[in-house]
């Protein structure tokens, strides 16, 4: 399809733009990570979704997960838990994996893990249903032990399709395991907390302790509101 020149001319300023944001975040020493990248269209530019048709996508990607056998973890799940929320949020919050609750019921973040995640986000002044919530594995690890590394690899691509689709402005990545995978660096979640990391595509990912481990760990939780409070912060900023 040929596109008129003056749509050429906006695609080809928005990637001068990005590509400018890049190198100055570089020169500033904030690493850039590659974020999933929708397919360009046939000059380069990157595809974005209208908010209206964005449900309809993020359902693309639940149909291409299908009843997925991909790796070991199918065999004792219940339910894969996909995600749920706006699908035009401005803000996501990526956990480990489905917990017993979450794979009974299909969704993320409704055991007791689930019930401080849903006052956190109200503290923030917001409801669950501002925000999209997601894992980065979509079935339960068995007795709720650790995701291993080629069950993340196998898994992680379908959140950042997810990603993709949403645009969010912020990530809330939720303890170790979500923000290694989303900033693809084996650094500890407490060196990582509490200060923004820059994706490629623009979006910026806040990391912060995972609510399972504020349940057991409750003098943790000033350094979570900390940095949800800058969540908040960045959330009200134009545009
Ligand atoms: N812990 C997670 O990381 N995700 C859930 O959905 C529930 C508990």
């Amino acid at each position: 399809m040929k596109l008129p020149d003056e749509f050429k001319q906006e695609a080809l300023e928005v990637v001068s733009a990005l590509r400018s944001y890049v190198e100055e975040q570089q020169r500033r020493g904030i690493k850039i990570v590659p974020a999933f990248t929708p397919p360009a269209d046939s000059i380069g530019a990157p595809r974005l979704i209208p908010p209206h048709l964005k449900k309809e996508e993020l359902q693309k990607v639940r149909e291409e997960i299908g009843d997925c056998t991909r790796c070991r973890l199918h065999a004792g799940r219940k339910n894969i838990v996909f995600g749920i929320g706006n699908p035009d949020a401005r803000l996501v919050f990526v956990g480990e994996g489905p917990g017993a609750d979450e794979d009974l019921q299909g969704e993320p973040f409704v055991g007791a893990a689930g019930q401080l995640l849903t006052r956190m986000i109200q503290a923030i002044q917001l409801d669950r249903s501002d925000v999209y919530i997601a894992n980065v594995v979509k079935c339960r690890p068995p007795d709720n032990r650790d995701p291993q590394e080629d069950e993340i690899e196998t898994c992680l691509p379908f959140l950042k399709k997810q990603l993709a689709v949403i645009r969010p402005r912020i990530i809330c990545t939720l303890g170790r395991f979500a923000t290694q995978a989303l900033l693809g660096t084996k650094e500890g979640i407490t060196k990582l907390r509490g200060r923004f990391h820059a994706l490629e595509d623009g979006s910026r990912v806040m990391p912060t302790y995972h609510p399972s481990f504020l349940l057991r760990s409750p003098e943790k939780k000033r350094e979570a509101w900390e940095d949800l409070q800058k969540v908040q912060k960045e959330y009200m900023e134009e545009p």
